[in-house]
């Protein structure tokens, strides 16, 4: 089974996890830019942040036969922070660069009027860039948070195929599939969408524009939910072809239209991947 993961967060997880990951199948990520769990207190620790999405982390997934492009952004959550705001300025350099596949995740957390502003402004960006968007749909407040994403998409100059709604449940999902949105849902071990309900939904709702994801990060996940949804859905009677269009084809059309997903990857067994990226290797002190 190929995997690929179009929402995980490595830069807070193992290398054990790039090593399983690669076991179960995944042979592709895409790690949003997000919050750390903390407010940052200035705009350089983004930049720095954004550095390593486009410079150590792709190289180490590389070292584990998985390619890894990302999203910038300013998130949701620190989008109403005037600290933060300067971010929006700095973007345009991010979002021409060769690993930048779309602009995210951006959305509301509070739904303030400053994230108001900081939405409409990503969604332009990702119009002016030819890219996609990631659009993270709020935890609290789920349905009034995807009726206001959805006005604010209409009035933005990006058609609705270009836009994935993430962490979608039950009770957004018809709403999100009338827009003509791509469909996203984060699998979680304890809590919102497990791999059996996603099973349920792909009955319901068929496997066409639909993401499913770990959306693993430093709070409890799990990195390999994605093969979990897999062998659930291949137990449920759907097809290999079906499972690999959900799994693997469907995320490469998503984001395939940055134009910029590189996929061709070493295997870690040929001992091709590259063993230093800008002088620094994983062996800590050199080898
Ligand atoms: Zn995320």
């Amino acid at each position: 089974m190929r995997i690929f993961d179009p929402h995980i967060h490595m830069t807070s997880r193992t290398t054990d996890d790039y090593a399983a990951m690669y076991e179960a199948g995944v042979r592709a990520v895409v790690e949003p830019s997000f919050w750390l769990g903390q407010p940052r207190t200035s705009p350089g620790s983004f930049y720095d942040y954004f550095d390593s999405l486009l410079g150590w982390e792709p190289f180490r997934a590389a070292q584990h036969g998985i390619a890894h492009h990302c999203t910038i952004a300013l998130n949701p959550k620190e989008a109403g922070d005037p600290r933060c705001l300067p971010v929006l300025e700095e973007l345009p350099r991010y979002l021409a660069k060769d690993g930048v596949v779309a602009v995210g995740e951006i959305g509301y957390d509070s739904m303030t009027p400053a994230e108001d502003a900081a939405l409409a402004a990503q969604l332009q960006l990702a119009a002016d860039h030819g890219l996609p968007a990631l659009v993270h749909t709020p935890h609290r407040d789920k349905a009034a948070g995807l009726t206001r994403t959805l006005d604010v998409l209409r009035e933005s100059g990006l058609p609705p195929e270009r836009v994935v709604l993430d962490h979608l449940n039950e009770a957004t999902v018809d709403e999100a599939a009338d827009s003509g949105c791509w469909l996203g849902f984060s699998i979680y071990p304890d809590t919102k969408m497990d791999e059996h309900r996603m099973v349920r939904l792909l009955r319901l709702h068929g496997t066409a524009r639909v993401l499913v994801n770990s959306a693993a990060d430093w709070g409890r996940s799990d990195p390999l939910k994605t093969r979990a949804v897999g062998d659930a859905m291949l137990d449920a009677g759907f097809t290999d072809d079906e499972t690999d269009q959900v799994l693997w084809r469907n995320p490469v059309a998503f984001y395939g239209q940055s134009g910029r997903l590189e996929l061709d990857l070493a295997a870690p067994e040929s001992g091709a991947p590259p063993t230093t990226h800008e002088g620094n290797s994983i062996l800590r002190g050199g080898e």
